[in-house]
């Protein structure tokens, strides 16, 4: 009988493809297919310059030689020669806080539209997310975990994707999207819409958050993400309330270092994001309205500031006049200065991100947004935050990473997404708000995605 069951599910487990958790899924073999740059200036992704004349052989899916000598390749390999001519080559663009899954529909297609719709829609736009340079998300929110799975076995182009599935709230919290008819909720009852499509989860207990983070970590997730603060974008949430206990918190990050990884926060607040720290969450997303004590805190304890460059610019999210979220985003960008002064103040180990929502124009800025930052950065210091640091970010799913291997650097070994720029972005920033002109070499996982060089 055992063995006849253990059959039974190794069948079943092969005829509908699945996969144990947490198990990296990789792309389709590349084999040894071999691209070699000849007479490149190399962003290296840590260092604030490029380098002199250099040589940079691809084997399979990783970076295997850099060299300023020239390297030799069999002729008979079938080696793919990109002749650099003094262009900058530099590692694929981070986006360190995404969401895959609610870029293109409106909010309330997001809510209640059409499932199968809104998959294509994020297929259609991963595709042109991995077109615009950035190799790499992070999503923080969203039912993600199959155009993940898509773009992983190679049925769609697109970024890799460090998925949080669903984002954990409380009742009223950001991330509570229910209309208020749909209040009180039966406890036990059924789910709301937002929840039965893995959007985000309400819990009001340690028990219901233990519950609900280690759903996400059996769908793959390779981080959790809570909201422990009020929000911009949902209906519900004022600014300034903090949302779980720290009890609820706890049970989060127990359930998240039990697998390895860790809980990330979406938090504006002094009270909200010290609360979170103090439950032991290790990455702050936001912080908009953080203080100086709160960002001492941040570089005491060596907590991720995942930030985005907000202002009430062409690239905020597009809200209705005189709504409540439009006064609480304009609140919020008011922030925006400060905490990008107190992240250099204190030193704070920074990431980029741009956190799109709802807006098929808006994605296309997204590497406009990364040049923004030189309102604050220079040139090199926001292309090492969106390549290097970001990728030190990802590390931290640990064994949870879906993609083991070193990303955002140009190294030996590290795995090969890599920007072919027309131009060297450290002199010239701007050549990254147009990549659809000056990225002409887009390579991810060792394969060439877009190739405009004249042959
Ligand atoms: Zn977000």
């Amino acid at each position: 009988m055992k063995y006849e069951l253990s059959r039974f599910v190794a069948a079943a487990t092969l005829a509908l493809g699945l996969h144990g958790p947490g198990i990296a899924q990789q792309t389709a073999p590349a084999g040894e297919a071999s691209t070699l740059f000849q007479n490149v200036r190399v962003f290296d992704g840590r260092s604030g310059a490029v380098s002199g004349p250099t040589n940079v052989l691809v084997k399979g899916r990783t970076i295997a030689r850099i060299s300023s000598a020239p390297i030799a390749v069999d002729p008979n390999a079938g080696t793919t020669v990109i002749a650099g001519n003094g262009r900058t080559l530099m590692p694929g663009l981070i986006d360190g806080h995404w969401h895959a899954m609610l870029v293109r529909p409106t909010a309330a297609a997001a809510i209640s539209g059409d499932v199968g719709y809104i998959n294509l829609m994020a297929g259609a736009e991963a595709t042109d997310t991995l077109m615009r340079g950035f190799t790499t998300v992070r999503d923080l929110g969203g039912p993600v975990f199959g155009l993940k799975r898509a773009i992983d076995e190679g049925l769609v182009v697109g970024p890799r994707i460090y998925p949080s599935g669903a984002m954990i709230s409380i009742t009223g919290g950001h991330g509570d999207f229910r209309q208020p008819f749909e209040v009180p909720r039966v406890i036990g009852g059924p789910l709301t819409r937002m929840e039965q499509i893995g959007g985000s989860m309400i819990a009001d207990s340690p028990d219901e958050v233990r519950v609900r983070a280690r759903e996400q970590l059996l769908l793959g997730a390779s981080q959790v993400k809570l909201t422990a603060g009020g929000g911009v974008a949902s209906p519900h949430s004022p600014l300034d309330v903090s949302t779980f206990t720290e009890a609820e918190l706890r049970a989060a990050v127990e359930a998240a270092e039990n697998w390895g990884t860790y809980v990330t926060v979406h938090a504006y607040t002094p009270r909200a994001i010290q609360g979170a720290i103090a439950a032991g969450v290790k990455v702050l997303e936001h912080g908009h309205l953080m203080d100086e004590a709160t960002a001492r805190l941040l570089a005491e304890k060596g907590i991720w500031l995942s930030v985005q460059p907000f202002l009430d610019d062409e690239d905020a999210t597009p809200f209705p006049p005189n709504s409540s979220n439009r006064a609480r985003q304009l609140e919020m960008v008011q922030g925006t200065d400060n905490v990008y002064a107190l992240a250099k103040k204190y030193k704070l180990k920074t990431a980029f991100g741009t956190d799109v929502l709802f807006s098929a124009a808006l994605a296309t800025r997204q590497g406009a947004q990364l040049a923004k930052l030189t309102r604050w950065y220079t040139p090199a210091e926001l292309l090492t935050m969106a390549t290097g640091a970001n990728g030190e970010l990802l590390r931290l799913s640990g064994p949870r990473n879906p993609y083991p291997g070193k990303l955002g650097v140009v190294e030996e070994g590290a795995l090969a997404d890599l920007l072919l720029v027309d131009g060297n972005p450290i002199e010239n920033i701007k050549l990254i708000e147009n990549p659809e002109r000056n990225f002409l070499v887009i390579m991810k996982d060792g394969k060439i995605y877009k190739n405009t060089l004249p042959r």
